[in-house]
């Protein structure tokens, strides 16, 4: 499908002018322009309102130096990214990746995603995304400590629990976060909500670790029951990835009866046939902050394979890619529906290229894109801000049930929304449109600052 609409090639070619060689940024602003086609002939008001135009362009973006010592005593210097994408809704809101990929075109992807995602949780949150291009793997705990202070000292500036609430994302975790919140609390002197994620006894909300993997196999099991009349009992499961969406999404599906096969980190893949066993892959991430490799030295019968791609080679029924981004491609996605996938949902932010969505959409493959199927994160995340704003903290059973039922809802107006606009059945026009049509309502009732 191509951008069939004068007034949207127009904006799109704006972006592209303002955002010279971003391809991921521009990949994201692709697809959902590609979406809106049915929403601009039927909401003239919305193109009136300019809301297209503004939407694409971030509210603010920080960038900064991140200047922090070694172990051996030497300075290091990293970039710091934090853009405040949108705010129609509710405070920024989203993650912080630390990954030697971070530039600002992974940054504004991200937080260009978050924006609909967000508006799909049904929460007031608002798009936001940060990061650096600080590689948390091989240092030890001290320089990580001064890397999130140094961060942090900056960051504070910017952020605050009515404000921005950065969370985590790749390479960011419990660790980081409590070095940063530890951090925010120095400097501001001030105990609020302003990250979510944080540890258990400092504000922290039960089931936001597991939240991002569970509720991806929440919306799954949503998607194959209303579209396929299916579950995940007997199902083959390949999982990408090794990090927290990739352990809880293994954990949650293996309850509901699949058998998950295969996960996977930056270097290689491992398969056991005999379903992954997860205790040993948490000791080995979670614990040791190892490799995934090391897998094969502990269980028996399970094979390790260099290359990340080779995973999508291997026969399953469901795939859910929980690593990173593009990480599968059009001949990926062809070996998959060749191997009789019958369903895909992105655990991971953009991991299917626009080739790959295409190949699986035309195979009649159900396909739940990233920015609803993983949305049980933020969404767990906005629920600690409540918390947070009580004082009080709520039960596993309580916060897992929310959970639950926002994946479902999200599914049901992503597919809802898709159906009035003429596009029943697919779930990546369904997705932007619903998020879209919330947060443009509220940039249109707000106004433009003249
Ligand atoms: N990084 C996660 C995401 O991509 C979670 C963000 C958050 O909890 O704010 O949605």
């Amino acid at each position: 499908m191509a951008l069939n609409n004068a007034y949207l090639e127009s904006v799109y070619e704006k972006v592209e002018k303002r955002n010279p060689g971003e391809k991921e940024f521009l990949q994201a602003v692709y697809e959902v322009l590609e979406s809106l086609i049915p929403v601009v002939e039927k909401r003239p008001d919305l193109v009136e309102a300019g809301i297209i135009d503004r939407i694409v362009e971030p509210e603010r973006q920080i960038i900064f130096r991140v200047p922090w010592v070694d172990d051996n005593g030497k300075v290091q210097v990293n970039r710091g990214f934090r853009v405040q994408f949108n705010s129609a809704i509710g405070p920024y809101k989203g993650g912080i990746r630390l990954h030697p990929s971070v530039c600002a075109s992974v940054i504004k992807f991200l937080g260009f995603e978050q924006i609909f995602k967000n508006s799909l949780t049904g929460l007031p949150i608002g798009g936001g995304k940060g990061g650096s291009d600080f590689d948390p793997k091989g240092k030890s705990d001290g320089e990580v400590m001064r890397f999130c202070q140094s961060f942090m000292t900056e960051l504070c500036k910017h952020i605050g629990a009515d404000t921005d609430v950065p969370a985590g994302d790749i390479g960011t975790g419990a660790r980081e976060i409590g070095y940063m919140f530890g951090q925010y609390k120095r400097i501001r002197n001030e105990f609020t909500g302003v990250l979510t994620g944080k540890g258990l006894s400092y504000g922290g909300s039960l089931a936001r670790t597991e939240a991002t993997g569970y509720g991806l196999c929440y919306y799954t099991s949503e998607m194959i029951k209303c579209m396929k009349n299916e579950t995940f009992a007997g199902k083959t499961v390949v999982i990408s990835g090794s990090g927290n969406v990739a352990i809880y999404a293994t954990e949650k599906a293996t309850e509901l009866g699949g058998k998950v096969v295969a996960l996977s980190d930056s270097n290689g893949y491992v398969y056991d046939p005999n379903g992954i066993n997860l205790d040993v892959v948490k000791q080995i991430k979670e614990v040791e902050r190892g490799r995934i490799k090391e897998y094969v030295n502990r269980v028996q019968g399970a094979e390790y394979h260099e290359g990340c791609s080779g995973i999508w080679t291997i026969k399953c029924d469901i795939a859910l890619p929980c690593a990173t981004q593009n990480e599968i491609n059009e001949e990926s996605a062809k070996a998959l529906v060749a191997n009789g996938v019958f369903a895909v949902a992105e655990g991971a932010n953009m991991p299917s290229t626009p080739e790959a969505i295409a190949v699986f959409q035309n195979a009649g493959v159900l396909f739940g894109p990233a920015k609803a199927a993983n949305a049980g994160g933020v969404a767990t995340s906005a629920l600690e801000m409540s918390q947070n704003s009580e004082r009080l903290s709520w039960t596993f059973e309580e916060v897992d049930a929310k959970l639950k039922n926002i994946m479902t809802n999200i599914f049901h107006n992503s597919y809802n929304a898709a159906k009035e606009y003429g596009l029943e059945g697919n779930l990546v026009a369904g997705a932007n449109i619903a998020g879209f049509l919330k947060v443009a309502d509220a940039m249109k009732w707000q106004g433009i600052a003249y």
